[in-house]
């Protein structure tokens, strides 16, 4: 009988990768054990030692105090994140260096050094002061994932407001809800965002967002159209405030504990909240990661597929690889349009030798088929790393051997995190091997572990239970805008640790695998089951592409499983494919993980992030009202 909070761990991963000698060799972070126990032994001068390496106003006294669950790193200090992006930059011998490359779905290219942006950053800067905002007052963001988003970010921050961006395929009533809730004064938003050719009218749901709204002063709106549209009594023109003012702001002396942005959860499970990340910390920790993590070098081609709508966006678009003063490709619209073979494309035209993107790019590059990256030279590429959701091995594989040539050139890794944490926690580095299914090893500076519902560590390998962090890091968050219970609330739930909400196993070599959401979890016959171990299992049949599974209500055991499936390109549903499937999924895993039932699926529902909703698809199959689904992608 499985122990209350334990999971049962079904599949079998074959073997290791190891990274490619070339790889390995010229890594940042050399001998990972013992960069990790010095993080863990001596934390507070581990991180002093990294804070150590950005600018400061002023030092600080202490480097950490908790409270808990409430704590603080670099107390007393001052700083301003985009000192570091920004002004070291322009004197560092970067100047003219490109900080980024902007690609539109139409094929545009648009390429800002560092000396551009900054000037662009305290033009818009600037512009925001002559609208009366200043540090402490709240902006929202609703922008396409273009240089201007970015620069609306860096702006914010280099006056002391704090940004909320919202996600540009929001629609009314998410950006309307977050603008009250972060009660914001001014709203920067551009007439049109582009996706699969396709124009998204920004403008008019901005419009609609902040009817009736009196505590938006002003709105900022980026008029990349032709057509402009015009503008009303509260509106302002973004071109012509970057123009009227001056090249020159003073980066605003913010303490390190000051809030930098507020950034609304993707709400996988519920309601979003407003998590808050601060200047110093979270500098400390995003450029620390980014280094030794994404193992950028200066001469290298960094690209982030996701979007300043999310925090992976927030800290691997805009703010860490800035600091670190790297060059960065990012693109809007649609990963597969104007054709399936594009992402190649941007590989190969761009030289791009590391990749931050998500399983859910990967699968659907998977589901294309082989033939698109093999008509593309992609042996620059030399570090593909994914996070987000459970990277099933067979994702895991395919990627290996199209993408990364079977390691000759390439090596893919697998990294884990939230919104809250800001940065991974959880993550493969460069120069270890990697086992398909398993996230890796938790990160220096981060100490994770697994837990039943007392809060005591689960010590038998591979006899899951909750994922929680034991210890604050410089760049895990605050507390949730205007609610510090909820804050207290992931802190309180098990006794002395934060509760990821996430189950886990961990091998007896410390390699952790993430197999979904506590909610999500099934329970056959008093055996506790990862959702992702079925739908792994299912993704490992080669004509699966997606796939998502839930628990429904049975008689006898409990629960019953029901998978929903999406097929690869050229596999028809059938009766047969049925049957394949659940023998597949038998030969896998056992008899007890086989769905009862199993439906084929044009696409699955997910969160516009790119994360399955098997909560919405539960609440469908059983008749129930699906909460909060604000977040489900059209
Ligand atoms: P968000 O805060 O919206 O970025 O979502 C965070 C959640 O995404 C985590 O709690 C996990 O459920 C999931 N997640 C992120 N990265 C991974 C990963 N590498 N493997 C499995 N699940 C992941």
């Amino acid at each position: 009988m499985v122990q209350q909070g334990q999971i049962d761990h079904l599949l079998q991963e074959s073997g290791e990768i190891q990274p490619p000698a070339a790889v390995a060799e010229q890594v940042y972070l050399k001998d990972f054990d013992a960069e990790y126990r010095r993080s863990i032994e001596d934390p507070e001068e581990f991180w002093a030692q990294v804070a150590s390496e950005l600018h400061w106003f002023k030092p600080w006294s202490q480097v950490f105090q908790w409270d808990y669950p409430n704590f603080q790193w670099f107390l007393d200090a001052t700083c301003n994140i985009t000192y570091n992006c920004l002004d070291r930059h322009l004197t560092d011998g970067r100047k003219n260096k490109a900080a980024f490359i902007w690609l539109g779905e139409d094929g545009t290219e648009r390429v800002f050094t560092y000396g551009r942006l900054a000037q662009m950053v305290n033009r818009f800067a600037n512009g925001l002061k002559s609208l009366g905002v200043s540090k402490g007052d709240r902006v929202v963001i609703y922008m396409p994932l273009t240089p201007e988003g970015a620069i609306a970010m860096l702006a914010c921050a280099r006056i002391g407001a704090i940004h909320s961006v919202v996600y540009a395929g929001f629609s009314v009533g998410s950006l309307r809800d977050r603008i009250q809730d972060a009660q914001a004064k001014v709203l920067i938003t551009a007439d049109a965002g582009y996706r699969r050719g396709n124009k998204v009218d920004l403008k008019g749901i901005s419009d609609e967002a902040v009817a009736g709204l009196d505590l938006v002063e002003h709105i900022v709106v980026w008029r990349r159209e032709a057509d402009k549209p015009s503008l009303g009594p509260k509106e302002v023109d973004f071109d012509q405030l970057m123009s009227e003012n001056s090249v020159h702001c003073e980066a605003e002396v913010m303490s390190s504990e000051d809030p930098l942005y507020i950034l609304y959860t993707s709400g996988t499970t519920g309601r979003p909240k407003g998590v808050v990340h601060v200047h110093g910390g979270y500098m400390v920790g995003i450029y620390y990661h980014f280094k030794t993590f994404w193992d950028v070098k200066d001469d290298d081609v960094f690209w982030c597929t996701s979007d300043i709508g999310w925090v992976v966006g927030h800290s691997y678009i805009v703010y860490a690889p800035l600091i670190a003063g790297a060059t960065t490709v990012f693109r809007e619209g649609a990963i597969d349009y104007p054709h399936p073979g594009v992402f190649y494309e941007v590989i190969e035209k761009q030289g791009v030798n590391v990749i931050f993107t998500a399983p859910t790019v990967l699968r659907m590059l998977m589901r294309y088929g082989e033939s698109y990256p093999q008509q593309y030279d992609l042996t620059s590429l030399r570090f593909l790393t994914c996070a987000g959701e459970p990277l099933n091995p067979e994702a895991l594989r395919w990627a290996n051997e199209y993408l990364c040539g079977s390691g000759k050139w390439g090596y893919i890794v697998d990294n884990y995190w939230q919104t809250e944490t800001g940065g991974p926690c959880l993550g493969t580095t460069a120069s270890m091997a990697g086992r398909p299914g398993r996230v890796g090893k938790p990160l220096p500076g981060v100490v994770m572990d697994i837990v039943d519902r007392e809060g005591q560590t689960i010590e038998e390998p591979d006899k899951g239970g909750l994922l929680v962090i034991r210890r604050p890091f410089p760049h895990f968050y605050r507390t949730v805008y205007g609610d510090p219970d909820r804050y207290a609330q992931d802190w309180g739930t098990i006794p002395d640790c934060y509760l990821t909400g996430d189950v886990a196993l961990r091998d007896a070599d410390g390699y952790y695998m993430v197999v979904g959401r506590a909610d999500d979890v099934l329970n056959v016959a008093g055996h506790r089951i990862g959702s992702a171990e079925v739908e792994s299992a299912l993704v490992s049949h080669p004509a699966v592409a997606e796939a998502a599974v839930i628990g429904k209500p049975h008689d006898i055991t409990g629960e019953s499983i029901k998978g929903f499936v999406t097929l690869r390109v050229g596999n028809e549903p059938s009766e047969e494919m049925v049957a394949a499937l659940k023998a597949h999924v038998r030969h896998e895993l056992g008899p007890i993980a086989v769905p009862s039932e199993l439906e084929f699926m044009q696409t699955l529902p997910k969160t516009r992030s790119g994360k399955i909703m098997r909560r919405l698809l539960k609440a469908n199959e059983l008749g129930l009202d699906p909460g909060d689904i604000t977040t489900l992608e059209e």
